[in-house]
């Protein structure tokens, strides 16, 4: 229909629907309407910069290149224009006027019944522009092609049966869309709003995007630069921009990914240091998501495994397009790819860092250790590297100093046959713990496990180097007699008094042994062989989860002089009341030592019951 030079086009029926759903169901975010304006931008400005490479003989050839928005905040009304190749009448109607791919609809409908959120799909099925009807109910364009001869059209439509398209005098090349905006979307008039959506999503892109006079995007995309053209200082800066830390970041990955089956940049950085705590990891912020320069996902988990979570940064791929969701995502086998690609580069950038710059690695290792061990028990095809990168400080090392399993076997006399391990909450109750005692006064190297987490993941490595890795606060490790237990033979007498112990504690106790392991104190209580860690067990109970505790083994050490005057008090008189009195309050204080006494009152009424025969 021609009317004043003005021609009526209907929409296709399949369009009709379409479109009825977009305005009507289908939007969760209004703001993205604003993103894809942005990037059908930022693509006709690409399209005309390129076409400059071999073609100067266009309209307006010595602008320079930008995004114009403007906004009335009293009127409501929002354009955005761009010098980019512009539209003939025939873009007009085959692209902006038909949703060229087919089975959108069908696929949008469905989604619609399961009740999925389909906003973020729209520019998936090339409706990118269409988003425009979230914030108002008539569109404007004008437009002109950059060829010399080409004409200028406007193109309104109201977004349901037709549209309209007609030939107007436009001098400039490219494109203006303009509108007045809905009641529920005044906020897109206001200047601080409509800044604060282009810095979130379209803040790196390659053209000046002015809103009224001033170029609001500030930030140039590093990541596709080549690494060594970029400055520490720009790329600290760049980092706290994107993270909102006022620290410079530990230590930086930049990546430039070709083949391998993915296609991708990356500027990614170890944090300054853990912002987060382990327990609300969820709410923590991973990798924005780019295609090309434009933001597509803010905050994209899937990018990385749980125990990399800790990692920030940028990765630009150009393999996916603009509007994706969390469950394409989940499901896209390029992502899966990246996914592959980073763990293993991460891994392989740890290495480094620990090899060659050892204080970088511990920094990181203490900010980030806990969160990053978990990869043991998660990741098993990089086990063995994750490994390698474990570090603990030892009994015979200094307090804050380091080791790997590797550099602990390295100090491994021939003799010693296992690695040794001890858990406790801090160098001090490590330190103090009496099943330490044989390895001190010996020089035997023990692991001190200082993180909680340590004890979730040492039982599953069962040996290093063909070693087996034991803690010694089990039963089950093997001693060697020395010259200083030799003398701790059992004989005769002390097996009796260790029946009485036996006795006396059956209730508490799995068994009662002599020890070879102490040497300055009189008892201690170790696991059984089969028994968790008891470190474990307290953080299980801490974390409200039921673990019943296992009985524990009571070690005695015959050499030591309580002992000894024991079985001389047993020997005079086997069934004295005192002996089992104290006997009980031994096995209370190795409880105490170790941080598991339950009755302090009771505990300190036998102490004084205690000294109050010895005091007679
Ligand atoms: P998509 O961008 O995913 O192709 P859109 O619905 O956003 O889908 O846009 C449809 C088409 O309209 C674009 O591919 C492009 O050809 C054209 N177009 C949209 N905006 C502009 C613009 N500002 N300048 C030139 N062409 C444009």
């Amino acid at each position: 229909m021609v009317k004043n030079n003005v021609q009526t086009f209907e929409y296709k029926a399949e369009m009709k629907q379409l479109l009825h759903l977009i305005i009507h169901s289908l939007y969760t975010h209004p703001e993205i309407f604003l993103r894809e304006l942005v990037s059908n931008a930022s693509d006709a400005l690409n399209k005309v910069k390129y076409r400059m490479l071999t073609d100067q003989n266009i309209l307006d050839k010595d602008t320079e290149l930008a995004v114009k928005i403007t906004v009335d905040s009293k009127k409501k009304t929002f354009s955005i224009e761009d010098n980019g190749i512009g539209m003939n009448k025939e873009d007009l109607t085959e692209n902006i006027g038909i949703v060229a791919r087919s089975g959108t609809l069908e696929f949008l409908q469905k989604m619609k019944e399961e009740k999925k959120q389909t906003g973020d799909l729209i520019g998936k099925f090339g409706v990118g522009f269409y988003s425009v009807f979230m914030v108002t109910d008539q569109v404007v364009i004008e437009t002109r092609h950059a060829d010399k001869d080409s004409k200028g059209y406007r193109w309104v439509s109201s977004g349901e049966a037709s549209y309209s398209i007609e030939e107007i005098d436009r001098k400039e090349r490219g494109t203006k869309i303009s509108f007045t905006l809905k009641e529920t979307a005044h906020e897109f008039a206001e200047e601080f709003r409509v800044k604060e959506i282009i810095k979130k999503y379209s803040n790196f892109s390659d053209f000046s995007i002015f809103l009224g006079k001033d170029k609001i995007n500030t930030v140039e995309a590093l990541w596709r630069r080549r690494e060594k053209d970029v400055k520490a200082q720009e790329r600290n800066e760049f980092y706290k921009f994107i993270t909102n830390d006022y620290e410079d970041p530990q230590s930086y990955l930049h990546l430039s990914i070709e083949g391998a089956g993915a296609e991708f940049r990356a500027l990614l950085f170890i944090p300054s240091k853990a912002q987060f705590d382990l327990m609300r990891l969820h709410q923590h912020k991973t990798i924005q998501l780019y295609s090309n320069k434009i933001m597509i996902m803010d905050n994209c988990k899937d990018l990385l495994p749980e125990y990399l979570q800790f990692i920030r940064g940028v990765v630009d791929t150009s393999d996916l397009p603009l509007n994706v969701s969390r469950e394409m995502i989940q499901s896209s086998q390029v992502l899966g790819k990246i996914k592959d690609v980073l763990t293993n580069r991460i891994i392989k950038w740890l290495q480094e860092l620990a090899d060659k710059e050892t204080e970088k690695y511990l920094k990181f290792y203490k900010s980030f250790g806990p969160l990053f061990k978990m990869g043991l028990n998660s990741d098993f095809a990089n086990r063995e590297k994750l490994i390698e990168l474990l570090r603990f400080e030892t009994s015979t090392q200094k307090e804050g100093e380091m080791s790997s399993l590797k550099d602990y076997t390295k100090r491994m006399p021939e003799n010693q046959k296992e690695i040794y391990y001890l858990s406790g909450d801090n160098r001090e109750f490590a330190e103090r713990n009496p099943n330490l005692e044989y390895f001190k006064k010996n020089n035997v190297e023990v692991l001190f496990l200082l993180d909680p987490v340590d004890v979730f993941i040492m039982p599953s490595i069962p040996e290093y180097d063909k070693k087996p890795i034991k803690s010694i606060d089990k039963g089950d490790i093997e001693i060697n007699d020395t010259a200083d237990n030799a003398g701790q033979k059992e004989d005769k007498l002390s097996e009796s008094l260790i029946g009485l112990f036996r006795e006396t504690l059956k209730d508490k106790v799995e068994d009662v042994k002599i020890s070879k392991r102490l040497v300055d104190s009189a008892v201690t209580l170790v696991s059984g062989k089969n028994a968790a860690d008891p470190q474990l067990e307290r953080m299980m109970k801490m974390m409200g989860q039921d673990m019943p505790s296992a009985k524990r083994v009571l070690e005695v050490n015959i050499g030591h002089s309580v002992i000894k005057n024991l079985s001389r008090k047993y020997l005079a008189g086997p069934s004295d009341y005192f002996l089992k009195k104290c006997i009980v309050q031994l096995y209370e204080s190795a409880q105490l030592v170790d941080g598991e006494l339950s009755s302090r009152t009771e505990y300190v009424k036998r102490m004084m019951e205690i000294m109050e025969e010895a005091t007679k």
